[in-house]
């Protein structure tokens, strides 16, 4: 879609180039010129910043904010970071085509905060850690679950950019299981979970049933039941997606497939 009310975008080279007042971030654009933008006069395009994609390291793996989904599913990890098989599905879990994948960010994807964002599961699963740009030119980190606080809201302040996502080698060796259900067959989200086996018990990202992301301990299978009844139930979410009451029911169904599979190793 043109978006008639934007006048300039900006192109920044490196991060001196970034106006402080960046109001108006522009990644892969698939969901800002997807709708109007009246609010919106000027964009500042980091894809310009020609950020590295990705980066391996003995510590795990940096997801720069610009990656796109396509670059995240292609690329080759070492062959112990059994956890990066849940990539491409949670890539097929946006109802998105392949076409949207060649454009669309994973910062893009965290940024916007929808509850079917499926990077933002991803790095709740896995212990990301975000690094944000702040436009005094220091940085801070934080996670995704304290980062998204609800639908299409975050912890970004005026001017801040979200540079990268840090996701520890640990985590990225341990054994996840996927599960997700929409009421369509192409449809977007109604629950996203992902479970991971850690070295104490178990970890459980739970996703677009919730208002925002919710990552629980478990140690023992027989938790699991008792910790999702114990999700508070305000954050269970009602959208043309579904409808609070049948989120809960398949999340719990869900939570405790993905713990059973889980304990079976
Ligand atoms: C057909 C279709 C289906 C889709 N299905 C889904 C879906 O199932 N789930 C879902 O979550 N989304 C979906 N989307 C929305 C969107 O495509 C994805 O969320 C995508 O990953 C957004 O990334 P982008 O790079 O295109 O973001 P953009 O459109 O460029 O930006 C999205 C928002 O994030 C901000 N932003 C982007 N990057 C940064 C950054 N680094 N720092 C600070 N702010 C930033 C922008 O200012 C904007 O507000 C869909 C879109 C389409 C067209």
């Amino acid at each position: 879609m043109d978006l008639h009310t934007i006048d300039h975008i900006l192109s920044p080279r490196t991060r001196t180039d970034i106006p402080v007042d960046a109001a108006a971030i522009l990644a892969g654009g698939t969901w800002i010129y997807s709708e109007p933008q009246p609010a919106i006069n000027r964009l500042i395009d980091i894809t310009a910043l020609k950020w590295d994609p990705l980066t391996i390291t003995e510590h795990g793996l940096d997801i720069a904010a610009t990656c796109t989904i396509e670059q995240l599913i292609s690329a080759d990890y070492p062959a112990e970071w059994g956890a990066t098989k849940m990539f491409r599905q949670c890539a097929d879990a946006l109802a998105a085509s392949i076409k949207v994948w060649n454009t669309a960010t994973v910062g893009g994807n965290i940024c916007l905060a929808l509850p079917a964002g499926s990077m933002i599961a991803l790095a709740a699963a896995l212990e990301g850690t975000l690094t944000i740009w702040r436009p005094d030119g220091s940085d801070r980190t934080t996670t995704i679950t304290e980062f998204v606080t609800g639908p299409q809201q975050t912890t970004l302040q005026p001017g801040e950019i979200l540079r990268s996502v840090h996701l520890p080698a640990a985590a990225l060796r341990q054994h996840v299981v996927f599960r997700r259900i929409s009421q369509a067959p192409q449809g977007r989200s109604g629950a996203l979970l992902i479970g991971r086996a850690t070295e104490t018990g178990y970890v459980l990202a739970i996703t677009a049933a919730t208002d925002r992301p919710i990552l629980i301990g478990l140690g023992s299978p027989g938790a699991t039941q008792p910790a999702v009844n114990g999700i508070p139930q305000q954050r269970w979410y009602t959208d043309p997606h579904g409808e609070a009451d049948w989120r809960q029911h398949v999340t719990t169904l869900l939570a405790q497939d993905i713990i059973a599979e889980l304990a079976k190793d």
